[in-house]
């Protein structure tokens, strides 16, 4: 689990996350906590294969002003080699500034900007299948951001929507894609201590995690 950057407070955040895991799967975390400065080159990413060896990656990262094409590059590869990731909440407005895709086309959502906070009500697109089969189907967020999504990635799947109350356009905010055969879970929720004490948002991250894994 790679968490730290902008904003958010991370060491609750993994801590949340691990617990919800514990009772699923038996999991080996490692997590690397960078700290809280939104302008961090993670310098693992820096070493060739860093994710190898993992059976996934967490990113929960916010790190919205790297710009470093090369260095953007070196993470993703390490996905293409097939490592699965999830990909949570400022993860999709990380590496924002730089202008080419690498990182979205990893997530498999292009957003740059968020409405204001507000109760999100989630609309489960299909509940009979797939990773939210059974899911709450009339979940209300506490307060949290909605992202604008401006481009769903070709091999990317919309499990949820959600309609912005600024512009009454539904935007995805569950996903999963398909990353050169690597499997990536996305959400865009995530922002407040409130939403990580909801049991439905750990319902929802144990079932991402479980995907991604393909353990479900
Ligand atoms: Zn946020």
């Amino acid at each position: 689990m790679i968490s730290g950057g902008c904003c958010h407070d991370y060491i609750s955040e993994d801590a949340i996350f691990m617990k919800a895991m514990s009772t699923e799967l038996p999991v080996e975390w490692t997590v690397l906590y960078t700290g809280r400065a939104g302008d961090k080159k993670v310098e693992l990413y820096n070493q060739p294969n860093w994710a190898e060896g993992y059976d996934i990656v967490v990113h929960n990262e916010c790190y919205a002003t790297v710009d470093d094409q090369e260095f953007v590059e070196k993470i993703v590869a390490a996905h293409a080699k097939g490592v699965p990731g999830m990909v949570i909440h400022c993860s999709m407005h990380s590496y924002r500034s730089l202008e080419s895709d690498e990182w979205r086309e990893f997530l498999g959502v292009t957003t740059r900007r968020h409405t204001a906070q507000h109760n999100i009500s989630v609309k489960v697109l299909n509940p009979n299948e797939g990773p939210l089969k059974g899911f709450k189907t009339d979940w209300v967020t506490p307060l949290d951001e909605l992202y604008v999504i401006d481009k769903l990635w070709p091999n990317a799947k919309a499990l949820a929507t959600a309609v912005s109350p600024e512009d009454q356009t539904a935007y995805p905010m569950i996903w999963t894609n398909d990353y050169h055969g690597a499997r990536v879970f996305g959400t865009t929720v995530g922002h407040s201590d409130a939403t990580w004490d909801d049991p439905a948002f750990r319902d929802l991250l144990v079932r991402g995690f479980k995907w991604a894994v393909n353990r479900e």
